[in-house]
Parts: structure tokens; C-alpha cells; sequence
């Protein structure tokens, strides 16, 4: 998948790689929902993509930030600059977004954090406006349901999105896709507190889903749910 360029998950929902991570592209109609910003810089390739589906960047109603790391959110300001867009993320994940508390260093082993603490700041950018603080059960105003299910571990404030008309979850980073081949929890150097990151993936059991779609991954178009549940059995046996 080439960076920019649109890739289709199923009706309505498309991903353009950008810098760092995907940003995910829901459609109906008019309407235009993004979820994620990638890094900053990403703007151009985020703009093009867009256009590559007809769309445009001035067309994004709603901005989802799926949990408050820079390759997810950082390139948030430059695409809401001017354009009037509403931009959503989990409570927990607001305030650090915001500003009004510093970013945690994502890297869980001391000596990294230590090292890269000088960058951090700048790598996060500058706040953003969090026009709406999300919590578990909200239901995002969209042509069709975009359910916001919290699964916090990865970090607290990460969420999934549940759409279920496409029998579709959007889990961010809560889940690897390696290769294209096996799931696996997420990375547990960059995960705030890897044993809760498994006991929100339990609950995504409860979903009606068949396919999964991922920010740093290719999509998982069939069978998503036994695939997870395989993953957890095993891991608890
Ligand atoms: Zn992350
Ligand atoms: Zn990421």
C-alpha cells in the first residue's frame, strides 16, 4: 500500500496511508468522517488520498483521534487549520491532548523514555482543540451507527470503533496484524499497561463483527472474530 494512496475495507470505509500510522476514511453521501491524523507533515498525503476518491479535505465534517499518540494525532492541526471540522477523542485521552497535562512518554523501558524526553514535546506538537470528549457507548453522529467502544491499555484513553452495518471493528493500535497473517496484542514497549490492553480485547467478543481494520496493518477482511477469540483462548490456556 503506497503512501496517499486510497485503499478500500468494505462500503464506506477506505484507508490512506500517511505518515506514521493510517488514517481511516468513513463515506455516505456527503458525509466525510476521518479517524486519525497521522504524524504532522501528513496533510498532503491525507489531502490527495482524499481527492483520489473524489473527495476533499473542506468535505470532513468530524475528526476521531483514536488514542493520543503522535503518529495518530499530531498531524491533527494542520488538518483542521481553518476548516471547520469537529474533533472527537476518549476523555482520558483529551486532557493530554489539550495541553493540560504533559504527553507520557509512550515508550515503556526507562532508558528510552529518558533519551527520547528531550523530542517528545515537539514530536506531540502543539495541543489541539477536543471539541468532544468521548466515552464508552457514544454513538457518533453519522449516516450510519460509529460506535465508540473504550479499550483502554494501550493507552487509557484508546477506543475502538464499532461499525456495525459493515460488521466492521476499527481497533487502532489495541491489536497487531503482522504481516497480514496473525493478530497479536498490541506492542507491549509502546503500551501503557499491556495486561489491560488484553482484557479490553475480551470484550470485543461482544460485538457482532467479521472483519477488523488497524492503523499500522493491513485490514483483516473475514473471520475477524473467531481469529480474536483464537488469539485470547490461546493465550489464556
Ligand atoms: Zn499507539
Ligand atoms: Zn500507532
Amino acid at each position: 500500500m503506497k503512501l496517499g494512496n486510497p485503499v478500500r475495507v468494505t462500503g464506506g470505509v477506505f484507508q490512506i496511508r500517511a505518515i506514521g500510522a493510517r488514517v481511516t476514511v468513513l463515506t455516505a453521501g456527503d458525509d466525510v468522517l476521518l479517524v486519525d491524523a497521522g504524524m504532522r507533515g501528513s496533510l498532503p498525503l491525507v489531502a490527495g488520498g482524499l481527492r483520489g476518491m473524489g473527495l476533499s479535505l473542506d468535505a470532513v465534517t468530524t475528526l476521531v483521534i483514536s488514542h493520543r499518540h503522535p503518529d495518530h494525532a499530531s498531524g491533527a492541526e494542520e488538518l483542521v487549520a481553518g476548516r471547520g471540522m469537529t474533533v472527537m477523542a476518549h476523555s482520558l485521552d483529551a486532557s493530554i491532548l489539550r495541553g493540560s497535562e504533559r504527553h507520557p512518554s509512550p515508550f515503556q523501558n526507562a532508558l528510552l523514555a529518558r533519551v527520547t524526553s528531550p523530542v517528545l514535546d515537539r514530536v506531540n506538537g502543539s495541543p489541539i482543540a477536543v471539541d468532544v470528549a468521548l466515552r464508552d457507548g457514544d454513538v457518533i453522529p453519522f449516516p450510519f451507527p460509529v460506535n465508540v467502544v473504550h479499550l483502554p491499555g494501550h493507552t487509557a484513553g484508546s477506543i475502538a470503533l464499532h461499525l456495525p452495518e459493515q460488521r466492521l471493528v476499527f481497533v487502532g493500535d489495541a491489536l497487531q496484524f503482522k504481516r497480514g497473517k496473525r493478530l497479536s496484542p498490541p506492542a507491549a514497549g509502546v503500551t501503557d499497561d499491556p495486561a489491560q490492553a488484553i482484557e479490553s480485547l475480551w470484550r470485543l467478543l461482544d460485538l457482532d463483527f467479521d472483519a477488523l481494520c488497524f492503523s499500522h496493518f493491513p485490514p483483516m477482511r473475514a473471520g475477524a472474530h473467531d481469529a480474536l477469540r483464537g488469539m485470547l483462548d490461546d493465550r489464556a490456556a
